[in-house]
């Protein structure tokens, strides 16, 4: 009996704290004026304030334009100068005279789905997928998609787009980001399309079938750079970007599936400021 109250006990504690962590800061001026009322008052604050990350969305009052007041740590969505996405005009990027090279290395791999909350992430059970800038590889760490697309090519989006994100030995990111639109079925994602959990996961749902990515990638893999930021908070900086100028397709039918999870998960373009894109 005991215990199962305890039990019961320690659930309301844990929904409580729940709750006051998704609700705004309310209770923060009476914590501080009346210390009369502690023995009523769970000590909500330090959980609180240990949550890993405010919550945010792509609407309303914790929308894209309320990141940087969410938390602290989002300061860059606000102050950053090299923040993506970004509208990419093709007429107006440089050709590189010393390109620096990208090569593709992708294999064979089995992955896991999870949905965030934010989108429909694929994890790779290994980490031999990479990609190797100049003399720098970076292993392929997730990949994940936005609808519509994130990064625009002279001023106009795409259906949806793909992101993947890849690291390097010092943590640093390099992400590849493919524009999807709409044509053929993407027979390489069918598995994982059918697979995608509706709701928010606690748990990643395996699939089966190993995916080469290399079979998803456009047959033109010249490219668009620029240093640019993470498109979710913290919107840190440092990001390599390269997109792909080639779409890749999707079926109607796989685009609609996706936008009945996630009707629309992009962050709007940035400002350029005096960053340059290369044409690569
Ligand atoms: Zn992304």
């Amino acid at each position: 009996m005991k215990k199962k109250q305890i039990s019961a006990l320690s659930l309301l504690l844990v929904l409580s704290l729940l709750l006051a962590a998704c609700s705004s800061s309310k209770t923060d001026s009476s914590k501080e004026t009346d210390s009369s009322k502690e023995a009523d008052t769970p000590v909500t604050s330090p959980v609180s304030n240990s949550e890993e990350e405010a919550h945010w969305s792509y609407e309303g009052e914790t929308g894209p334009e309320h990141w940087g007041d969410l938390d602290p740590a989002n300061l860059a969505c606000v102050n950053g100068t090299e923040q993506s996405p970004i509208n990419i005009e093709t007429t107006e990027t440089e050709e590189k005279a010393d390109p620096q090279e990208l090569t593709i290395n992708y294999v064979p791999t089995l992955f896991s789905l999870e949905n965030n909350g934010h989108t429909i992430q694929a994890n790779p059970a290994a980490s031999d997928n990479s990609i190797t800038l100049g003399n720098d590889t970076y292993h392929l760490a997730q990949l994940h998609f936005h609808t519509p697309s994130e990064h625009q090519l002279n001023g106009n989006s795409f259906d949806m787009e793909l992101h993947l994100v890849h690291k390097n030995e010092k943590d640093e990111l390099a992400v590849l980001g493919l524009m999807i639109k709409e044509g053929k079925e993407n027979s390489i994602l069918k598995e994982a399309w059918e697979s995608m959990p509706k709701e928010q996961t606690t748990e990643d749902v395996q699939l089966k079938q190993q995916i080469d990515l290399t079979n998803i990638l456009p047959k033109n893999q010249d490219s668009f750079r620029y240093n640019g930021s993470l498109t979710t908070p913290s919107c840190t900086e440092g990001v390599k970007w390269i997109v792909l100028e080639e779409p890749i397709e999707m079926s109607k039918e796989q685009i609609k599936r996706f936008q009945e999870i996630f009707p629309e998960n992009n962050r709007p373009v940035q400002n350029l400021n005096d960053r340059e894109i290369f044409k690569y």
